[in-house]
């Protein structure tokens, strides 16, 4: 019931609600969504460019989930693998985590979701409708659909009040495409910088000058004083080597566009691909003002803690410091990592790491392992006994404070054994064999307690492993 009349109250919005992008130069760029005026004044937007203002914002955490879309049948791989997967988690984080928004992996399933239909040449729309009606989505997360391919662009995301997007198979399996960036940030309420260039209602005009009477960057245009005033790129207009504009377009007010290097990397620009790195201070305090404002109720249920980000995405923890870690536990790429050596108190050691709240453990800066955010190794980011994480990031909540000592230094208990006495003296077949039962093989004496000869001592385990130990036994 819930579903039916969440979907009622998202209907009346449709048209205003997909928008697309290409980093293809040959492909459509955009789409319905540059014929709505722009949402610039509304109260929450202070439309401040303060950096020490987007700084004083607190660390949210948003758990996403990744879906693969794939055929009837199966027929073709799935559109990602695990390993494309961290690498858009990286991707998100390396990017928002400057303006203290951070993405947690919730999960990934590349082979449920299987639909002919939705696996090419679908809008994400309809690949929302198909995922609610059979439970590929997570109510508790950014869902992102990852397709063969869209009806149009090389990405689309549902804005005003969702967050829900995805990117073509290409684009998320491309280390140098920033898809994810562009699509996220319409779920953050950013419009393309090229917003309303065409319509003389809403388009922006060039000047930067409040006091100028054609100033309108305040309420045209995508709403951002710190985006240059830039109309939907045409072939050629870019210089692509050197992320320069040098085309010859004009505002709508006939003024000649001035548009420089950074609007040519804005993320949310047009025809720049290879150019995008960037998002200027205006967007990113519009992202966190409308995050914070949450006037859609979309981002609390998504939101997960801090401490999720210390929390391994697949793993297990060994039981016994003597284990080897087969399956170790894995942390999400795109953090500084640091695996500082730490230690537990003897009353309460760290068989499984410490809380995240528990920090009376010590440690030092020493560094056991060091993780670079860039880290493209997934294997490589785990978590060594005797080491706390720190994760560095300015926020006092993240650095220097480690969390989560792991300091195990439990061996398996021994739960029996045989003791083997070589008759002749010498390692050969005349032997006899006596079975001993726990009790009797951790008995201190036991050494002690033998008669002078040579003897193997197994000593089984609890975890199945087998301690073998020879002894040599001089008469007195
Ligand atoms: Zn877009």
């Amino acid at each position: 019931m819930a579903l039916v009349a969440f979907l009622l109250y998202i209907l009346p919005s449709l048209p205003l609600m997909a928008q697309a992008e290409s980093s293809v130069e040959t492909q459509f760029e955009c789409f319905m969504d540059d014929t709505n005026l722009p949402h610039c004044q509304t109260p929450y937007y202070t439309q401040s460019v303060s950096q020490e203002y987007l700084d004083s914002f607190e660390p949210v955490v948003f758990n996403i989930f990744f879906w693969g879309i794939n055929e009837d049948d199966g027929a073709n791989p799935p559109t990602f693998t695990e390993e494309h997967v961290l690498m858009n988690i990286a991707k998100l984080n390396m990017e928002y985590n400057q303006y203290n928004i951070f993405f947690k992996l919730k999960g990934w399933d590349n082979t449920s979701y299987t639909s002919t239909a939705r696996y090419t040449n679908s809008s994400v729309l309809a690949i929302w409708f198909t995922a609610l009606s059979n439970g590929w989505y997570d109510p508790q997360a950014f869902n992102f659909y990852v397709p063969y391919s869209f009806d149009m662009g090389s990405g689309q995301a549902l804005t005003y009040g969702s967050t829900v997007a995805g990117t073509h198979h290409w684009s998320f399996q491309d280390p140098a495409r920033t898809t994810i960036l562009h699509e996220i940030a319409h779920n953050f309420d950013i419009y393309h910088t090229r917003y309303q260039f065409a319509h003389a209602s809403g388009c922006e005009r060039v000047t930067r000058d409040p006091a100028d009477p054609n100033y309108n960057a305040n309420t045209n245009g995508d709403c951002g004083i710190t985006t240059a005033a830039v109309p939907e790129m045409q072939v050629g207009d870019v210089d692509l080597d050197e992320c320069r504009y040098i085309g010859e377009g004009q505002d709508c007010g006939g003024n000649d566009y001035e548009i420089f290097e950074p609007d040519v990397r804005n993320i949310m620009g047009s025809r720049s691909a290879g150019c995008y790195d960037r998002f200027t201070v205006g967007q990113a305090i519009r992202m966190r003002e409308y995050i914070g404002a949450d006037p859609d109720a979309i981002f609390g249920p998504v939101t997960t803690t801090l401490a999720a980000l210390y929390e391994p995405y697949k793993g297990e923890y060994i039981e016994y410091a003597s284990d080897p870690n087969n399956d170790p536990p894995l942390f999400q790429p795109g953090f500084e990592y640091y695996f500082w050596e730490c230690e537990c108190q003897e009353q309460t050691p760290c068989i499984d790491p410490a809380p995240y709240e528990d920090t009376s453990f010590s440690y030092t800066n020493t560094s056991v392992l060091h993780i670079q955010k860039d880290e493209s190794d997934y294997s490589s980011i785990t978590h060594p006994n005797h080491t706390a994480i720190a994760i560095k990031h300015p926020h006092a909540d993240f650095w220097p404070q480690p969390r989560k000592c792991f300091d195990n230094w439990q061996t398996p208990p021994i739960i029996g054994g045989t003791i083997t006495l070589f008759r002749d003296g010498v390692f050969n077949s005349n032997v006899t064999i006596t079975p001993q039962d726990s009790l009797q093989m951790n008995d201190s004496n036991l050494i002690p307690n033998l008669d002078p000869g040579l003897y193997t001592i197994k000593k089984n385990k609890g975890d199945g492993s087998v301690e073998e130990t020879n002894i040599l036994k001089e008469n007195d």
